[in-house]
């Protein structure tokens, strides 16, 4: 099973992009329908909302008066929140439940109107974005009955297309027909729902299709970055995770694939961790579980390879390539990782260095042996590796201060 969130400003297309899902076998959660199921008549949410804001909030039917209610939360932002305190445990409750029952192969989605945080998007295994021009969306709102001021005031209030892209895994665009709209929903489908959900119950990775050539740097990268990491980090219980590797230096043109690194204290801890990140999305590759010692240190404990232990988890999410690396918080190849990373940052002329060895790497990888080119890179970061300690000891850079 994967959980997928569907989220868009009003008059997007959210709930027919997720009609379209369901249409092809998603089970969908409805968030506003479920925000008003927790409070409908009778129920102890209702309960709950007379004795915080008194008896009036309580039509004569027994129902709540949204109008009166709307009149006390719309202005008042601590009301809002009490309001707020009472519903969304609810709504969350619901969701758990529901899911619950929902097959053990399912994709569930949630319609969710009010994804606004990256540590609500990162409760889900992949955030769908659904977005279209302000005219288009004004004209359908219109349709639907809504005066045009009213509608764009409402639109005004919600997030921007960029703050929404940041927080979404896909952008569906529905500015144009149904019909558009349907194979983008039958691409996303069959291309990356199912695959994704099959591969994440059975702890499979997802084919790769990042890389091995270099694309210029996107600026999409940062964001992916984040959001990748908040969600391993909320399914390893809060444990930091860090963008690291080409794709976290600005600038610089990169394989698409996003390099994470998540900080354990110890290696019994990253094995514990392996099944709550396959259920993430992540699985683990075995084996693989071995940095070298870039060496030249002069210190014997950090040249020690088994110092330089790791795990690697990669995606089951076949529309993003990614690896994540587990390794022990102060290990040297810890360390190694986001100081490069710092490192390449702050020094044009290495990161210019660098992108040439990776260029050579590449069109020698296209002629030759991949073994030998990758050899070339990692003897450039072998000797790399001294520069950059001193580089951190000139500066004074630490990991944690960062
Ligand atoms: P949201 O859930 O994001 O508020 P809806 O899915 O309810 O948006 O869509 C808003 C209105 O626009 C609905 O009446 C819907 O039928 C219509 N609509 C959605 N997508 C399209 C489209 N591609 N072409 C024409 N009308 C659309």
């Amino acid at each position: 099973m994967i959980t997928v969130a569907v989220t868009g400003g009003i008059g997007a297309g959210k709930s027919t992009v997720s009609a379209a899902l369901r249409d092809r076998g998603a089970v969908v959660i409805d968030s506003d329908q479920l925000a008003r199921e927790v409070v409908a008549a009778g129920t102890p949410g209702l309960q709950a909302v007379r004795e915080e804001f008194g008896p009036r909030m309580i039509g004569p039917d027994g129902a709540l008066d949204r109008v009166a209610l709307a009149a006390v939360v719309f202005s008042d932002s601590a009301a809002r929140a009490r309001l707020e305190g009472i519903t969304h445990p609810r709504v969350r409750a619901r969701f758990t439940e529901l899911q619950r029952q929902a097959p053990g192969d399912a994709v569930v989605v949630n319609d969710i109107p009010l994804l606004t945080t990256l540590s609500v998007a990162a409760s889900f295994h992949l955030v769908i974005g659904v977005v279209a021009d302000p005219d288009v969306r004004t004209r359908r709102l219109v349709g639907r009955g809504l005066s045009e001021a009213d509608a764009r005031a409402r639109m005004a209030s919600q997030l921007t297309d960029e703050e929404r892209a940041s927080l979404s895994d896909v952008i569906v665009h529905n500015h144009g027909e149904v019909a558009g709209l349907e194979s983008a929903v039958n691409e996303l489908w069959t291309g990356r729902l199912l695959p994704f959900e099959a591969n994440t119950r059975t702890g499979r990775p997802a084919l790769r299709n990042g890389g091995p050539e270099l694309l210029p740097p996107d600026l999409r990268w940062p964001a992916d970055g984040s959001r990748l990491a908040a969600r391993v980090s909320a399914a390893v219980g809060g444990l930091p995770v860090d963008h690291i590797g080409p794709t976290a230096i600005p600038g610089m043109p990169a394989k698409d694939v996003i390099d994470l690194q998540l900080a354990v204290p110890d290696l019994l801890t990253a094995d514990r961790l392996s099944a709550d990140l396959t259920a993430a999305g992540f699985p683990g590759v075995p084996g693989d579980d071995r940095d070298t010692p870039h060496g030249g240190t002069q210190d014997r404990a950090d040249d020690d390879p088994a110092r330089w232990v790791e795990r690697l988890h990669v995606n089951a999410d076949p529309g993003r390539t990614l690896n994540l690396y587990l390794r022990v918080r102060d290990a040297p190849n810890w360390r190694w990782a986001l100081l490069a990373r710092d490192w390449l940052r702050a020094e044009p002329a290495e990161r210019a260095a660098y992108l040439d060895v990776e260029q050579a790497a590449n069109r020698h990888r296209a002629g030759a042996a991949t073994d030998s080119a990758d050899f070339s890179t990692e003897q450039w970061i072998d000797a790399a590796y001294s520069r950059g300690l001193r580089w951190a000891l000139r500066t004074g850079w630490t990991p944690n201060a960062r």
